[in-house]
Protein backbone atom coordinates (compact mmCIF):
# COMPACT_ATOMS: atom_id res chain seq x y z
CA UNK A 1 0.00 0.00 0.00
CA UNK A 2 1.85 3.28 -1.17
CA UNK A 3 1.69 5.89 1.64
CA UNK A 4 -0.97 8.52 -0.13
CA UNK A 5 -3.15 5.44 -0.24
CA UNK A 6 -2.78 4.99 3.65
CA UNK A 7 -2.79 8.23 4.42
CA UNK A 8 -6.50 8.22 1.87
CA UNK A 9 -7.55 5.39 4.21
CA UNK A 10 -6.75 6.80 8.08
CA UNK A 11 -8.54 10.39 6.51
CA UNK A 12 -11.93 8.54 5.45
CA UNK A 13 -11.73 6.56 8.77
CA UNK A 14 -11.51 9.53 10.41
CA UNK A 15 -14.57 10.89 8.64
CA UNK A 16 -16.16 7.39 9.06
CA UNK A 17 -15.31 7.91 12.98
CA UNK A 18 -16.95 11.49 12.96
CA UNK A 19 -20.00 10.48 11.38
CA UNK A 20 -20.40 7.86 13.86
CA UNK A 21 -20.04 9.58 16.58
CA UNK A 22 -22.37 12.60 15.53
CA UNK A 23 -25.30 10.18 15.40
CA UNK A 24 -24.42 7.85 18.53
CA UNK A 25 -24.36 10.83 20.58
CA UNK A 26 -26.66 13.05 19.09
CA UNK A 27 -25.11 15.29 17.10
CA UNK A 28 -26.19 14.89 13.71
CA UNK A 29 -28.79 12.22 12.14
CA UNK A 30 -28.82 11.24 8.49
CA UNK A 31 -32.10 12.75 7.01
CA UNK A 32 -35.45 10.93 6.95
CA UNK A 33 -32.94 8.26 8.08
CA UNK A 34 -36.20 5.64 8.70
CA UNK A 35 -37.22 5.73 4.46
CA UNK A 36 -33.18 5.07 3.60
CA UNK A 37 -32.22 8.51 4.28
CA UNK A 38 -32.62 11.68 1.41
CA UNK A 39 -28.77 12.39 -0.38
CA UNK A 40 -27.38 15.74 1.08
CA UNK A 41 -29.90 16.40 4.10
CA UNK A 42 -28.95 16.11 7.15
CA UNK A 43 -30.84 16.34 10.58
CA UNK A 44 -29.38 18.14 13.76
CA UNK A 45 -30.08 16.22 16.88
CA UNK A 46 -29.89 17.82 20.48
CA UNK A 47 -26.26 18.32 20.76
CA UNK A 48 -25.60 19.33 17.30
CA UNK A 49 -28.45 22.00 18.08
CA UNK A 50 -26.93 22.98 20.88
CA UNK A 51 -23.24 23.40 18.57
CA UNK A 52 -24.90 25.20 15.80
CA UNK A 53 -27.06 27.67 18.13
CA UNK A 54 -23.40 28.31 20.04
CA UNK A 55 -21.62 29.04 16.92
CA UNK A 56 -24.80 31.09 15.29
CA UNK A 57 -24.59 33.32 19.13
CA UNK A 58 -20.94 34.09 18.30
CA UNK A 59 -21.35 34.70 14.76
CA UNK A 60 -24.10 37.21 15.60
CA UNK A 61 -22.17 38.64 18.48
CA UNK A 62 -19.06 39.98 17.06
CA UNK A 63 -20.85 40.81 13.71
CA UNK A 64 -24.08 42.79 14.41
CA UNK A 65 -24.59 42.90 18.69
CA UNK A 66 -21.13 44.67 19.76
CA UNK A 67 -20.99 47.17 16.41
CA UNK A 68 -23.38 49.54 15.69
CA UNK A 69 -23.76 49.59 12.13
CA UNK A 70 -25.19 46.01 11.36
CA UNK A 71 -28.47 45.52 10.61
CA UNK A 72 -30.25 42.37 11.34
CA UNK A 73 -32.95 40.70 8.93
CA UNK A 74 -34.41 37.02 8.54
CA UNK A 75 -35.92 37.49 5.16
CA UNK A 76 -38.01 35.01 2.97
CA UNK A 77 -36.72 31.75 1.78
CA UNK A 78 -39.14 32.21 -1.37
CA UNK A 79 -38.85 35.12 -3.34
CA UNK A 80 -40.32 36.72 -6.62
CA UNK A 81 -38.66 34.92 -9.33
CA UNK A 82 -37.24 38.17 -10.51
CA UNK A 83 -34.70 38.72 -8.09
CA UNK A 84 -32.64 35.33 -9.42
CA UNK A 85 -33.18 36.83 -13.18
CA UNK A 86 -31.66 39.97 -11.65
CA UNK A 87 -28.93 38.25 -9.64
CA UNK A 88 -27.98 36.08 -12.54
CA UNK A 89 -28.80 32.90 -10.86
CA UNK A 90 -31.38 32.15 -13.61
CA UNK A 91 -29.37 31.87 -16.50
CA UNK A 92 -25.58 30.91 -14.85
CA UNK A 93 -25.90 29.46 -11.30
CA UNK A 94 -25.24 26.13 -12.54
CA UNK A 95 -22.56 22.86 -12.52
CA UNK A 96 -21.28 21.24 -15.50
CA UNK A 97 -22.81 17.75 -15.55
CA UNK A 98 -21.54 14.42 -17.39
CA UNK A 99 -23.99 11.12 -17.41
CA UNK A 100 -23.41 7.69 -17.49
CA UNK A 101 -24.79 6.00 -20.46
CA UNK A 102 -24.40 2.79 -18.68
CA UNK A 103 -24.73 3.16 -15.39
CA UNK A 104 -26.31 6.25 -15.48
CA UNK A 105 -24.87 7.82 -12.33
CA UNK A 106 -24.07 11.44 -12.98
CA UNK A 107 -21.00 13.53 -11.77
CA UNK A 108 -19.78 17.25 -11.82
CA UNK A 109 -17.65 16.97 -14.48
CA UNK A 110 -15.08 19.60 -12.45
CA UNK A 111 -14.56 16.97 -10.18
CA UNK A 112 -13.26 14.10 -12.87
CA UNK A 113 -9.25 14.33 -13.10
CA UNK A 114 -8.47 13.11 -16.58
CA UNK A 115 -5.25 11.27 -17.36
CA UNK A 116 -3.24 14.72 -17.90
CA UNK A 117 -4.57 15.44 -14.11
CA UNK A 118 -6.58 18.41 -14.70
CA UNK A 119 -10.86 18.63 -14.29
CA UNK A 120 -12.86 17.10 -17.24
CA UNK A 121 -13.73 20.21 -18.90
CA UNK A 122 -15.87 20.49 -22.66
CA UNK A 123 -12.63 20.91 -24.46
CA UNK A 124 -10.82 17.84 -22.62
CA UNK A 125 -14.08 15.52 -21.36
CA UNK A 126 -12.80 12.72 -19.59
CA UNK A 127 -14.43 9.84 -21.24
CA UNK A 128 -14.95 6.82 -18.80
CA UNK A 129 -16.98 6.64 -16.26
CA UNK A 130 -15.15 5.68 -12.81
CA UNK A 131 -18.06 3.83 -11.61
CA UNK A 132 -18.41 0.85 -14.11
CA UNK A 133 -16.08 2.14 -17.18
CA UNK A 134 -18.95 2.50 -19.42
CA UNK A 135 -18.40 5.88 -21.82
CA UNK A 136 -19.61 8.88 -20.32
CA UNK A 137 -22.39 11.57 -21.95
CA UNK A 138 -21.61 14.93 -22.77
CA UNK A 139 -21.44 17.63 -20.44
CA UNK A 140 -24.36 19.91 -19.78
CA UNK A 141 -25.19 22.54 -17.66
CA UNK A 142 -27.08 22.05 -14.53
CA UNK A 143 -28.88 24.39 -12.79
CA UNK A 144 -28.35 24.01 -9.10
CA UNK A 145 -31.74 25.88 -7.92
CA UNK A 146 -34.71 24.19 -6.49
CA UNK A 147 -37.45 25.40 -8.69
CA UNK A 148 -41.14 24.95 -7.40
CA UNK A 149 -44.42 26.93 -7.80
CA UNK A 150 -46.38 29.21 -5.61
CA UNK A 151 -50.09 28.83 -5.43
CA UNK A 152 -52.27 26.61 -7.12
CA UNK A 153 -51.09 27.65 -10.76
CA UNK A 154 -48.40 25.47 -12.24
CA UNK A 155 -47.69 28.23 -14.95
CA UNK A 156 -44.38 30.06 -15.53
CA UNK A 157 -45.51 33.44 -13.92
CA UNK A 158 -46.13 31.11 -10.69
CA UNK A 159 -42.31 29.78 -10.48
CA UNK A 160 -40.37 30.51 -7.58
CA UNK A 161 -36.74 28.83 -5.90
CA UNK A 162 -35.39 27.68 -2.64
CA UNK A 163 -33.11 30.60 -2.37
CA UNK A 164 -29.38 28.99 -3.31
CA UNK A 165 -27.86 31.68 -0.84
CA UNK A 166 -29.03 34.41 1.82
CA UNK A 167 -27.40 37.30 0.23
CA UNK A 168 -30.35 38.23 -2.39
CA UNK A 169 -32.64 38.58 0.81
CA UNK A 170 -30.28 41.84 1.77
CA UNK A 171 -30.30 43.43 -1.39
CA UNK A 172 -34.02 43.40 -1.60
CA UNK A 173 -34.58 44.96 1.79
CA UNK A 174 -31.23 47.55 1.34
CA UNK A 175 -34.40 50.41 0.27
CA UNK A 176 -36.06 49.36 3.42
CA UNK A 177 -33.78 49.44 5.84
CA UNK A 178 -32.45 52.87 4.15
CA UNK A 179 -36.25 54.29 4.85
CA UNK A 180 -36.77 52.83 8.37
CA UNK A 181 -33.32 53.47 9.86
CA UNK A 182 -32.00 55.93 7.15
CA UNK A 183 -28.30 54.99 7.87
CA UNK A 184 -25.43 56.46 6.68
CA UNK A 185 -22.40 54.91 5.05
CA UNK A 186 -21.10 52.73 5.18
CA UNK A 187 -23.16 50.03 7.03
CA UNK A 188 -24.02 46.39 6.94
CA UNK A 189 -26.96 43.83 6.72
CA UNK A 190 -26.67 40.45 8.12
CA UNK A 191 -28.86 37.54 8.25
CA UNK A 192 -28.36 33.43 8.99
CA UNK A 193 -30.85 31.39 7.24
CA UNK A 194 -31.07 27.69 5.45
CA UNK A 195 -29.91 28.19 1.66
CA UNK A 196 -30.56 24.90 -0.48
CA UNK A 197 -28.80 23.93 -3.62
CA UNK A 198 -29.59 21.03 -6.12
CA UNK A 199 -26.03 19.80 -5.69
CA UNK A 200 -24.68 17.08 -8.43
CA UNK A 201 -23.32 15.04 -6.10
CA UNK A 202 -23.32 15.65 -2.63
CA UNK A 203 -20.54 14.52 0.06
CA UNK A 204 -18.57 14.83 2.61
CA UNK A 205 -21.02 14.58 5.49
CA UNK A 206 -21.80 18.32 6.11
CA UNK A 207 -19.44 20.00 3.58
CA UNK A 208 -21.48 19.23 0.33
CA UNK A 209 -25.35 19.29 1.42
CA UNK A 210 -28.68 20.12 -0.45
CA UNK A 211 -30.25 22.05 2.33
CA UNK A 212 -27.78 24.36 4.88
CA UNK A 213 -27.60 27.66 6.71
CA UNK A 214 -25.37 30.28 5.79
CA UNK A 215 -24.51 33.42 7.96
CA UNK A 216 -23.97 36.70 5.58
CA UNK A 217 -23.04 39.90 6.04
CA UNK A 218 -23.71 42.74 2.48
CA UNK A 219 -21.41 45.50 3.46
CA UNK A 220 -22.40 48.69 1.91
CA UNK A 221 -19.22 51.53 1.37
CA UNK A 222 -19.03 54.59 -0.46
CA UNK A 223 -18.89 53.93 -4.52
CA UNK A 224 -15.16 54.26 -5.08
CA UNK A 225 -14.26 57.71 -7.61
CA UNK A 226 -12.42 56.01 -10.32
CA UNK A 227 -14.56 52.84 -10.89
CA UNK A 228 -11.84 51.26 -12.25
CA UNK A 229 -9.88 50.93 -8.95
CA UNK A 230 -8.16 48.13 -7.70
CA UNK A 231 -7.67 49.40 -4.14
CA UNK A 232 -4.38 50.72 -4.55
CA UNK A 233 -5.30 54.15 -5.08
CA UNK A 234 -5.58 56.51 -2.45
CA UNK A 235 -9.21 57.14 -2.27
CA UNK A 236 -9.40 53.18 -2.26
CA UNK A 237 -7.61 53.74 1.38
CA UNK A 238 -11.00 54.59 3.28
CA UNK A 239 -12.83 52.60 1.11
CA UNK A 240 -14.01 49.49 0.00
CA UNK A 241 -9.84 48.10 0.29
CA UNK A 242 -10.12 48.87 4.13
CA UNK A 243 -13.30 47.58 4.55
CA UNK A 244 -12.32 44.19 2.97
CA UNK A 245 -9.05 44.00 4.89
CA UNK A 246 -11.24 45.07 8.05
CA UNK A 247 -13.24 41.56 7.67
CA UNK A 248 -10.57 39.53 6.82
CA UNK A 249 -9.38 40.24 9.91
CA UNK A 250 -12.29 39.67 11.86
CA UNK A 251 -13.06 36.74 9.85
CA UNK A 252 -10.01 35.58 11.58
CA UNK A 253 -11.20 36.73 14.88
CA UNK A 254 -14.22 34.86 14.48
CA UNK A 255 -12.43 31.30 13.98
CA UNK A 256 -10.49 32.15 17.11
CA UNK A 257 -13.65 32.96 19.21
CA UNK A 258 -15.42 28.90 17.79
CA UNK A 259 -11.71 27.89 18.53
CA UNK A 260 -10.74 26.45 15.32
CA UNK A 261 -6.81 25.33 15.06
CA UNK A 262 -5.25 29.01 13.46
CA UNK A 263 -2.93 27.17 11.37
CA UNK A 264 -5.34 25.09 9.60
CA UNK A 265 -6.88 27.89 7.99
CA UNK A 266 -5.67 29.33 4.40
CA UNK A 267 -6.29 32.06 2.60
CA UNK A 268 -6.78 31.55 -0.90
CA UNK A 269 -6.75 35.10 -3.61
CA UNK A 270 -9.03 33.69 -5.68
CA UNK A 271 -7.50 34.99 -9.61
CA UNK A 272 -8.91 37.11 -12.45
CA UNK A 273 -10.70 34.22 -14.55
CA UNK A 274 -11.82 31.99 -12.03
CA UNK A 275 -14.32 34.26 -9.62
CA UNK A 276 -17.75 34.56 -9.48
CA UNK A 277 -19.36 36.73 -12.76
CA UNK A 278 -19.79 39.90 -9.49
CA UNK A 279 -16.95 39.92 -8.03
CA UNK A 280 -13.58 42.24 -8.13
CA UNK A 281 -11.71 40.60 -5.75
CA UNK A 282 -12.53 37.17 -3.82
CA UNK A 283 -10.54 35.31 -0.93
CA UNK A 284 -11.46 31.80 -0.13
CA UNK A 285 -11.06 31.05 3.48
CA UNK A 286 -9.74 27.29 3.13
CA UNK A 287 -9.63 24.41 6.04
CA UNK A 288 -7.76 21.26 6.24
CA UNK A 289 -10.79 18.94 6.43
CA UNK A 290 -10.04 15.32 6.90
CA UNK A 291 -10.72 14.62 3.09
CA UNK A 292 -8.37 17.91 1.86
CA UNK A 293 -8.07 21.77 1.87
CA UNK A 294 -11.40 23.10 1.13
CA UNK A 295 -13.12 26.29 1.19
CA UNK A 296 -15.05 27.41 4.49
CA UNK A 297 -15.82 30.89 3.88
CA UNK A 298 -15.59 33.67 1.40
CA UNK A 299 -14.98 37.21 1.59
CA UNK A 300 -15.96 39.37 -1.86
CA UNK A 301 -16.02 42.73 -3.52
CA UNK A 302 -19.54 42.42 -5.32
CA UNK A 303 -18.88 46.05 -6.27
CA UNK A 304 -22.46 47.35 -7.18
CA UNK A 305 -23.34 45.09 -9.11
CA UNK A 306 -26.49 43.33 -7.04
CA UNK A 307 -28.42 47.30 -6.14
CA UNK A 308 -27.61 48.55 -10.05
CA UNK A 309 -29.40 44.55 -11.30
CA UNK A 310 -32.01 44.78 -9.00
CA UNK A 311 -32.61 48.66 -9.46
CA UNK A 312 -32.88 47.59 -13.24
CA UNK A 313 -34.81 44.51 -12.72
CA UNK A 314 -37.62 46.31 -10.04
CA UNK A 315 -37.22 49.67 -11.68
CA UNK A 316 -36.99 50.29 -8.11
CA UNK A 317 -34.05 53.75 -7.35
CA UNK A 318 -32.03 51.68 -5.05
CA UNK A 319 -29.06 54.45 -4.85
CA UNK A 320 -27.69 56.33 -1.58
CA UNK A 321 -27.66 60.53 -1.26
CA UNK A 322 -24.46 61.24 0.36
CA UNK A 323 -25.20 64.48 2.60
CA UNK A 324 -21.40 64.67 3.29
CA UNK A 325 -20.50 65.30 -0.42
CA UNK A 326 -24.06 66.25 -1.72
CA UNK A 327 -23.65 63.02 -4.33
CA UNK A 328 -26.52 60.73 -5.29
CA UNK A 329 -24.94 57.04 -6.39
CA UNK A 330 -25.38 53.45 -5.76
CA UNK A 331 -23.13 51.66 -2.80
CA UNK A 332 -20.40 49.25 -2.75
CA UNK A 333 -20.55 46.09 -1.28
CA UNK A 334 -18.23 43.77 0.64
CA UNK A 335 -19.76 40.06 1.53
CA UNK A 336 -18.30 38.08 4.10
CA UNK A 337 -20.17 34.31 3.36
CA UNK A 338 -20.13 31.88 5.79
CA UNK A 339 -21.01 28.66 5.61
CA UNK A 340 -22.79 27.36 9.66
CA UNK A 341 -22.83 23.53 8.54
CA UNK A 342 -19.55 24.00 7.15
CA UNK A 343 -18.02 25.76 10.39
CA UNK A 344 -20.13 22.66 12.68
CA UNK A 345 -17.95 20.16 10.39
CA UNK A 346 -14.76 21.79 10.61
CA UNK A 347 -15.48 22.40 14.49
CA UNK A 348 -16.14 18.76 15.32
CA UNK A 349 -12.99 17.62 12.88
CA UNK A 350 -10.52 19.66 14.25
CA UNK A 351 -11.85 18.65 17.97
CA UNK A 352 -11.30 14.93 17.09
CA UNK A 353 -9.14 13.80 19.39
CA UNK A 354 -7.68 9.60 20.14
CA UNK A 355 -6.01 9.31 22.83
CA UNK A 356 -5.22 6.79 25.30
CA UNK A 357 -5.99 7.36 29.00
CA UNK A 358 -5.74 4.95 31.71
CA UNK A 359 -4.12 2.50 29.35
CA UNK A 360 -7.62 2.07 27.13
CA UNK A 361 -8.15 4.13 23.72
CA UNK A 362 -9.81 7.33 24.35
CA UNK A 363 -11.85 9.25 22.01
CA UNK A 364 -12.91 12.79 22.88
CA UNK A 365 -13.89 16.24 21.34
CA UNK A 366 -11.26 19.08 21.93
CA UNK A 367 -14.25 21.30 21.60
CA UNK A 368 -14.00 25.24 22.88
CA UNK A 369 -16.48 25.85 25.75
CA UNK A 370 -17.59 28.55 23.93
CA UNK A 371 -19.24 26.03 21.20
CA UNK A 372 -19.09 22.88 23.34
CA UNK A 373 -22.91 22.34 24.16
CA UNK A 374 -21.98 20.89 27.46
CA UNK A 375 -19.90 23.36 29.45
CA UNK A 376 -20.32 21.22 32.82
CA UNK A 377 -21.75 17.52 33.90
CA UNK A 378 -22.03 17.10 37.88
CA UNK A 379 -22.38 13.63 38.55
CA UNK A 380 -22.97 11.71 42.16
CA UNK A 381 -20.23 9.14 42.74
CA UNK A 382 -22.70 6.69 42.95
CA UNK A 383 -26.37 6.30 41.27
CA UNK A 384 -27.99 4.48 44.40
CA UNK A 385 -27.00 6.88 47.26
CA UNK A 386 -30.17 9.10 47.90
CA UNK A 387 -27.66 11.17 50.01
CA UNK A 388 -25.35 12.11 46.67
CA UNK A 389 -27.81 11.86 44.32
CA UNK A 390 -30.08 14.72 46.23
CA UNK A 391 -26.62 16.63 46.84
CA UNK A 392 -25.57 16.52 43.09
CA UNK A 393 -28.68 17.65 42.49
CA UNK A 394 -28.62 20.72 44.83
CA UNK A 395 -24.82 21.14 42.95
CA UNK A 396 -26.21 20.76 39.31
CA UNK A 397 -29.69 23.10 40.31
CA UNK A 398 -27.22 25.97 41.73
CA UNK A 399 -24.80 25.79 38.67
CA UNK A 400 -27.90 25.73 36.24
CA UNK A 401 -29.28 28.81 37.83
CA UNK A 402 -25.80 30.61 38.10
CA UNK A 403 -24.91 30.00 34.82
CA UNK A 404 -28.44 31.27 33.05
CA UNK A 405 -28.03 34.33 35.22
CA UNK A 406 -24.79 35.54 32.75
CA UNK A 407 -26.28 33.84 29.58
CA UNK A 408 -24.67 30.47 29.19
CA UNK A 409 -26.79 27.54 29.01
CA UNK A 410 -25.24 23.94 29.21
CA UNK A 411 -25.10 22.30 32.09
CA UNK A 412 -26.02 18.87 32.32
CA UNK A 413 -26.53 15.86 35.52
CA UNK A 414 -25.47 12.42 34.21
CA UNK A 415 -25.65 9.21 36.93
CA UNK A 416 -26.04 6.68 34.12
CA UNK A 417 -23.65 3.82 34.23
CA UNK A 418 -20.52 3.71 36.31
CA UNK A 419 -18.42 6.97 36.48
CA UNK A 420 -15.69 6.01 34.23
CA UNK A 421 -18.60 5.57 31.61
CA UNK A 422 -20.06 8.61 32.38
CA UNK A 423 -16.01 10.47 32.05
CA UNK A 424 -16.07 8.70 28.79
CA UNK A 425 -19.53 9.71 27.78
CA UNK A 426 -18.85 13.81 28.23
CA UNK A 427 -15.60 13.24 26.66
CA UNK A 428 -16.84 12.00 23.46
CA UNK A 429 -19.39 14.98 23.46
CA UNK A 430 -16.93 17.35 24.33
CA UNK A 431 -17.97 18.61 27.90
CA UNK A 432 -14.51 20.39 29.08
CA UNK A 433 -15.64 20.06 32.88
CA UNK A 434 -17.27 17.33 35.18
CA UNK A 435 -17.90 17.76 38.53
CA UNK A 436 -18.37 15.02 41.17
CA UNK A 437 -20.26 14.70 44.28
CA UNK A 438 -18.81 12.26 46.55
CA UNK A 439 -18.52 10.75 50.04
CA UNK A 440 -15.96 13.90 51.63
CA UNK A 441 -18.31 16.33 50.01
CA UNK A 442 -20.93 15.28 52.42
CA UNK A 443 -19.31 13.66 55.42
CA UNK A 444 -16.32 16.12 55.19
CA UNK A 445 -17.73 19.48 53.78
CA UNK A 446 -14.50 18.81 51.59
CA UNK A 447 -16.54 20.07 48.13
CA UNK A 448 -16.37 18.43 44.94
CA UNK A 449 -14.21 17.06 42.75
CA UNK A 450 -13.62 18.63 39.28
CA UNK A 451 -12.21 16.94 36.19
CA UNK A 452 -10.75 18.43 33.38
CA UNK A 453 -11.52 16.54 29.92
CA UNK A 454 -8.23 16.97 28.00
CA UNK A 455 -5.79 16.24 30.79
CA UNK A 456 -8.25 13.67 32.86
CA UNK A 457 -6.40 15.73 36.29
CA UNK A 458 -9.09 16.32 39.34
CA UNK A 459 -9.05 18.58 41.80
CA UNK A 460 -10.69 19.69 44.65
CA UNK A 461 -12.92 22.64 44.82
CA UNK A 462 -14.77 24.16 47.98
CA UNK A 463 -18.47 24.62 47.19
CA UNK A 464 -18.73 27.99 47.36
CA UNK A 465 -15.92 28.71 44.99
CA UNK A 466 -17.49 26.61 42.50
CA UNK A 467 -19.56 28.97 40.46
CA UNK A 468 -16.73 31.13 40.25
CA UNK A 469 -13.93 28.84 39.36
CA UNK A 470 -16.17 27.49 36.40
CA UNK A 471 -17.09 30.55 35.03
CA UNK A 472 -13.48 31.70 35.35
CA UNK A 473 -12.80 28.46 33.04
CA UNK A 474 -15.75 28.49 30.75
CA UNK A 475 -16.89 32.32 29.95
P1 LIG B 1 -18.20 25.50 -3.39
O1 LIG B 1 -17.22 26.05 -4.40
O2 LIG B 1 -17.58 24.68 -2.31
O3 LIG B 1 -19.40 24.89 -4.02
P2 LIG B 1 -19.23 28.13 -3.34
O4 LIG B 1 -18.03 28.96 -3.69
O5 LIG B 1 -20.23 27.86 -4.39
O6 LIG B 1 -18.75 26.78 -2.62
P3 LIG B 1 -20.59 30.24 -2.05
O7 LIG B 1 -21.61 30.39 -3.10
O8 LIG B 1 -19.52 31.27 -1.94
O9 LIG B 1 -19.93 28.79 -2.12
O10 LIG B 1 -21.35 30.08 -0.67
C1 LIG B 1 -20.89 30.64 0.55
C2 LIG B 1 -20.61 29.57 1.60
O11 LIG B 1 -21.73 28.70 1.74
C3 LIG B 1 -19.43 28.67 1.25
O12 LIG B 1 -18.21 29.27 1.63
C4 LIG B 1 -19.75 27.44 2.09
O13 LIG B 1 -19.29 27.60 3.42
C5 LIG B 1 -21.26 27.39 2.09
N1 LIG B 1 -21.75 26.40 1.12
C6 LIG B 1 -21.86 26.55 -0.21
N2 LIG B 1 -22.36 25.44 -0.78
C7 LIG B 1 -22.58 24.56 0.22
C8 LIG B 1 -23.12 23.24 0.27
N3 LIG B 1 -23.54 22.61 -0.82
N4 LIG B 1 -23.21 22.63 1.48
C9 LIG B 1 -22.80 23.25 2.61
N5 LIG B 1 -22.30 24.51 2.62
C10 LIG B 1 -22.19 25.17 1.44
Amino acid sequence: MSKNQEKNDSQSDVMDSIVSLCKRRGFIFQGSEIYGGLAGTWDYAPLGVALKNNIKKIWWKRFIDDRDDMYGVDAAILMNQRTWEASGHVGGFADPLVECKKCQHRFRADQLIGEDGKPSSVDAPVKKCPDCGGSLGEIRQFNMMFKTHIGAAEDASAVSYLRPETAQGMFVNFKNILDTFHPTLPFGMAQIGKAFRNEIAPRDFLFRAREFEQMEIEYFVKAPKDTKDDGKSEDAADGWQKVFDDFRQQIHGFIADIGLTASKVHELEVPDGERAHYSKRTIDFEFDFPFGKKELYGLAYRTDFDLKQHAEFSKVDLSYYDEETKERYVPHCIEPSFGLDRTVLAVLADAYTEDAMSDEKRVFLKLAPAVAPYKVAVFPLLKNKPLLVAKAREVFATLKAEFAEVGIQGVAFDDNGNIGKRYRRQDEVGTPFCVTVDFDTIEKSAGVTVRDRDSGRQERVAEGELVGYLLGKVK
